[in-house]
């Protein structure tokens, strides 16, 4: 690992059987107490993702706004959230995905994205890839084109970068598990 990925993995809490028996939930809530850190993970998706030409970047509730909206500032390109089912007040496309520890729907707005937009999605952790792939859905129906993801963490033994479909997607991950 790296320096980055050693120092964020130092700063990860892990939660044993967190929300449901046999997870070990990663908690980041240690790595926002940490400016410098955070200045630095942004300084790292900003260098790893500047070959590409961003025009939206999309946060996957809740902790994709976490990370996604200060990379966006820093990118000066808009953010666009993805929501749990029910959330978003205006009209809405939806994707249904399984996680880790259960089964969900998320929804985008209806004009967030516009056609031929390329997209950076941004999320905390790449467990299964059913997230991440729903996510994708949903920029796809909007007519958008995600190029790359970005995450804080990978968890490698779940497989989830050789479960995304778009096999061109740009993955990004610092800290591996
Ligand atoms: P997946 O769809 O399996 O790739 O799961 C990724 C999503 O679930 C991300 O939004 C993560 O925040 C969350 N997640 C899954 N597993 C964990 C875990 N062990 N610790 C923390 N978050 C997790």
């Amino acid at each position: 690992m790296n320096n980055l990925a050693e120092k964020l993995a130092a700063s990860i809490r892990d939660i044993k059987d967190f929300p449901k028996e046999g997870i070990v939930f990663k908690d980041i809530t240690p790595v926002l107490k940490n400016m410098a850190l955070i200045g630095e993970i942004m300084d790292f998706f900003t260098d790893k993702t500047r070959g590409f030409k961003i025009d939206k970047i999309v946060g996957i509730e809740s902790r994709g706004f976490i990370f996604g909206m200060p990379l966006a500032v820093k990118m000066n390109v808009p953010f666009i959230p993805i929501r749990k089912k029910g959330k978003l007040p205006a009209e809405t496309v939806s994707a249904s995905y399984t996680l880790e520890y259960g089964v969900s729907e998320l929804e985008i707005h209806k004009d967030a994205i516009s056609k031929g937009e390329n997209v950076l999605i941004v999320d905390d952790l790449l467990a299964t890839g059913g997230t991440i792939n729903a996510a994708e859905e949903l920029i796809v129906k909007l007519g958008g084109k995600p190029v790359c993801a970005v995450f804080l963490l990978e968890l490698s033994f779940l497989k989830g970068r050789e479960n995304i479909k778009n096999k061109k997607l740009e993955v990004i991950s610092i800290a591996k598990y």
